[in-house]
């Protein structure tokens, strides 16, 4: 038999699949692989259901339904200020997922180097790569995960195509502040270069902080695409609906990808996820304080029990080093420890890195939960470190 694709047939599974099975073999409280609890909104699930009991089950527009791509032009003006064009600058997709693979396989050229920063959400590298890109590597450090500045100058180069990060970012919760944005656009702009934001975290922000798309910075607006979930936005991870907003000339070659990679995505989920983004203010605001009230009740226990917990601003998820508890393995390690051993799982943060040098002693432990779920992995934590 040929061998079929190097890149992908070389990949292992992904960290997120192997330890919700780990979880499920073991019974154990799954605070790995990020996804609620909690059902989602009722009005935004009901129009959805109404949907597919009345609507038109047919494949919907290849660009999105209507109302969707419209619902994402208002959010986009209602939360960051930006005039968008439903008709030509909104794309809708089966995820998060999808609309990176569309942007990566739309835009990068074999050859063409693209920026990337570590820890990175595991599917951009293989996709990257899969596209013919040439990755450069620019890691964030512990615990205040600052972007370094002259490091990621000497990654930009003539051959750079685009950049592509993720704020609030995965899995470190790091929120990239308006100076670190203003830094990565002008080196777009002195290099030519593409942005693609990975922003479905976009509600998930803590602590006052508020989230800042690149495209809404000077000279980026033509040159940013920015990507959302309704998953994370309306507690709906298993939905899997995307979007994309990007300047007609840029949503050009990833529209033509999506077009055949999916195509479309079901209608009545399309139907819920516009209701979703219609929501009022109120919503998102009580969505993001009660993930922040969550954040506070895991980090606060962990910490008592003995990790080191650094901080999070934004996203499902808090990174914790768990070598104050004298535990001596790799994350990988002590992340089957705990699945087996005290019944609770968490994601090793190595899983997030490309390099073998990568820190070994982060385990990521999502706080998307029910208070009960959160209190049970806490008092089984507790009951296996001594405490
Ligand atoms: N990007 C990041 C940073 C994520 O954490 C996730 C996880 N869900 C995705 C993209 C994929 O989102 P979706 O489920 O909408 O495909
Ligand atoms: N984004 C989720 C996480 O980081 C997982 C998504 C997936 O399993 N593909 O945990």
């Amino acid at each position: 038999m040929k061998p079929a694709n190097s890149t992908m047939a070389g990949l292992g599974t992904t960290v997120f699949e192997v330890m919700s099975a780990l979880a499920r073999e073991h019974n154990s409280v799954n605070l790995g692989q990020g996804f609620p609890d909690d059902k989602g909104p009722e009005e935004v699930r009901a129009a959805a259901a109404d949907y597919l009991l009345n609507g038109h089950n047919q494949y919907p527009p290849m660009m999105g339904i209507p109302e969707l791509r419209q619902a994402v032009a208002e959010h986009a003006r209602r939360f960051q200020g930006l005039d968008v064009d439903w008709q030509n600058e909104v794309l809708v997709t089966s995820g998060a997922t999808e609309a990176l693979g569309d942007c990566l396989f739309g835009l990068i050229e074999p050859g063409d180097e693209v920026v990337l920063i570590e820890p990175l959400y595991d599917s951009y590298l293989p996709i990257v790569r899969r596209a013919g890109g040439i990755p450069k590597l620019v890691r964030l450090e512990p615990p205040t995960w600052r972007l370094p500045k002259e490091e990621l100058a000497a990654a930009f180069g003539p051959k750079t195509k685009l950049i592509l990060f993720n704020t609030p970012m995965n899995p470190c919760s790091k929120v990239f502040d308006r100076e670190e944005l203003s830094y990565i656009a002008e080196l777009c702009l002195e290099h030519d270069v593409y942005a693609i934001c990975d922003e479905v975290y976009e509600h998930i922000i803590f602590d006052d902080r508020r989230h800042i798309s690149l495209m809404t910075l000077p000279g980026m607006r033509d040159r940013t695409v920015r990507i959302g979930s309704a998953g994370k936005s309306f507690s709906l991870t298993g939905w899997k609906v995307g979007y994309i907003t990007a300047a007609p000339e840029l949503m050009k070659p990833i529209a033509r990808t999506h077009q055949f990679m999916t195509f479309t995505t079901p209608p009545n989920l399309q139907w819920g996820a516009a209701t979703g983004l219609r929501l009022p203010d109120g919503y998102f605001a009580t969505l993001a304080a009660d993930m922040q009230r969550k954040r506070d009740r895991l980090a606060n226990a962990l910490s008592t029990i003995g990790f080191d917990v650094l901080p999070a601003h934004g996203t499902y998820f808090v990174t914790t080093d768990f070598r104050p508890l004298g535990f001596n393995g790799t994350d990988e390690e002590f992340c089957r420890h705990i699945t087996v051993k005290a019944g609770v799982t968490a994601v090793p943060v190595s899983a997030f890195y490309q390099s073998p040098e990568a820190p070994r002693y982060f385990a990521r432990f999502c706080f998307c939960k029910h208070d009960s779920t959160l209190d049970s992995a806490i008092q089984r934590l507790a009951a296996h470190f001594g405490h």
